[in-house]
């Protein structure tokens, strides 16, 4: 990317429309690269595995879409659960601000689905490819047999996982071991013609996604994080100047210069930092932390684990570039105790603790009730006065129940030829129903009433709605 000065004023501009070059990075060991890999292998371990585990006989986690149903290990959501999504949804942004405003982009560094792929695309590339100078020599090489296999055993290795990726992610939403048993071609017993089992549009989306995998985390990397993702643009709003991110010391490391360990660089007036370039050789989106905070940043580490082994060598303090708020290099202090941070901490404890307890009394049966609306508000059978109702029971629950119904209210009102029915395990069941009250009784022209709908088999499976019972006016 070309950088132009602005006659003397020190502003730098970019070209973002100029093409960009690929980043070769360097290998590097230590505590943040370590933390990195330990906190992708679980996510990706527990990505590939939840789709094949099994509860109660189905996938532990399956978005059933044709079936407008989503198991998450042992409860089934329905789309009348839709707020609980939208629920979870601003938790997570409250919990990425919270997250944000004490550490900075840490999850794009560490837990980002496109930066834990990207990292797992790199070690393939430094293992059929080696370091980054080798990496380098080999694609300015004209092509032989070293660079296509090479090459060549990369791209498989990356397609491989782009698949195992594009599978895993729709086999959340069709069962995947039919998906991956129905993706390959058999024979077709009758034609002998080859085709898929599994229907077409699965196919369609595990090929995407698989190829999204492959572009994303192969080719475009870094250029997703710079001008794709929407989070790089608005973090900066999030950050204050206690929020701990990846900086470069500048008090300490200016000047830069290169020197030999024993020299004394001090009296020659020079920083801790040797101007070796480390830090930006190893940086996954080819910036510079030397030259400030910058949006790319994704507060991955890895120029501090970079720069931590090169004043090893040096013998010098660790920590010229490391986790540290614009507060502690100017002031020398951090303050952790923020009225922002206790808000946003507040209230992602409070929406938790609300959302934990929905879902835990959270009665999987819902039940709607509608008067008829009909050209009569009531009808006259001898001495009884009659209400006419629609009952829908959507039995949201796992197993078929059948479920009793009673009515009560200010009058003893009764229940007309309701024999209960079993109801299927995600059925909507609609029921007329007729209820009757003696003429004699009623004082009122409208008075409310309760349908209280019971499981027969479980008594905690309940619900009570409430609706209007309509009568003659009374005679004064
Ligand atoms: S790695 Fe450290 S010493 Fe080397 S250039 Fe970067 S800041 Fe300077
Ligand atoms: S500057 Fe450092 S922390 Fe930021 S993205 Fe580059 S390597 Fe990661």
């Amino acid at each position: 990317m070309s950088e132009q000065s602005s006659g003397g004023d020190n502003i730098r501009y970019r070209n973002l429309y100029e093409s960009q070059g690929k980043i070769y990075t360097r290998k590097i060991s230590g505590f943040y690269q370590s933390v990195r890999r330990y906190t992708g292998l679980p996510l990706i371990a527990a990505f590939l595995l939840l789709p094949w585990l099994l509860i109660d006989g189905r996938p532990a986690i399956h978005f059933d879409l044709p079936a407008r149903q989503f198991h998450v290990l042992w409860l089934t959501f329905w789309p009348q659960d839709f707020m609980l999504l939208a629920w979870l949804l601003i938790i997570s942004a409250f919990s990425l601000f919270t997250v944000t405003t004490l550490l900075g982009r840490v999850y794009c560094g560490f837990t980002c689905p496109q930066t834990v792929w990207t990292l797992m695309f790199i070690s393939v590339e430094h293992f059929f490819e080696g370091d980054r100078n080798k990496q380098i020599k080999l694609a300015q090489q004209p092509w032989s047999f070293n660079k296509l296999w090479r090459r060549s055993a990369k791209h498989s290795v990356w397609v491989l996982i782009a698949f195992i990726t594009g599978v895993t992610f729709v086999g959340y939403f069709v069962p995947i071991r039919e998906l991956l048993s129905g993706l390959f071609p058999s024979p077709d017993p009758d034609t002998g013609i080859l085709s898929m089992a599994v229907h077409p549009v699965a196919a369609f989306w595990t090929l995407f996604f698989t190829a999204a995998t492959y572009v994303n985390a192969g080719w475009m990397r870094e250029q997703v994080c710079k001008f794709m993702c929407p989070y790089a643009r608005f973090q900066s709003v999030m950050y204050d100047k206690d929020t701990l991110a990846v900086q470069y010391d500048a008090k300490r490391g200016e000047n830069r210069g290169p020197r030999k360990a024993k020299d004394d660089y001090k009296a020659d007036g020079l920083g801790d930092c040797i101007d070796c370039s480390w830090c930006v050789q190893v940086c996954p989106v080819d910036i510079d932390i030397r030259d400030g905070m910058q949006y790319e940043c994704i507060n991955c580490g890895l120029c501090v684990d970079a720069c931590n082994a090169v004043m090893d060598k040096m013998k010098y303090e660790r920590g010229l570039i490391r986790f540290t708020s614009v507060d502690e290099l100017t002031t020398g202090k951090t303050n952790f105790f923020r009225p922002r941070l206790f808000g946003y901490s507040f209230a992602v404890l409070a929406m938790i603790s609300a959302f934990m307890y929905t879902i835990v009394t959270r009665t999987p049966l819902s039940v709607d009730v509608i008067r008829d609306r009909g050209v009569r508000l009531y009808r006259v059978s001898g001495s009884q006065i009659q209400n006419v109702y629609t009952l829908k029971i959507n039995n949201m629950d796992s197993a078929p129940h059948t479920y009793n119904i009673t009515v009560s209210g200010d009058y003893p009102f009764q229940l007309k030829n309701y024999r209960p029915v079993e109801i299927e395990a995600g059925e909507v069941f609609t029921i007329p129903l007729r209820v009757s009250v003696a003429k004699s009784e009623l004082d009122k022209e409208k008075t409310p009433i309760q349908f209280t709908v019971v499981s027969a088999s479980d008594a905690s499976l309940s619900a009570i709605e409430e609706s209007n019972f309509i009568g003659p006016m009374p005679r004064k």
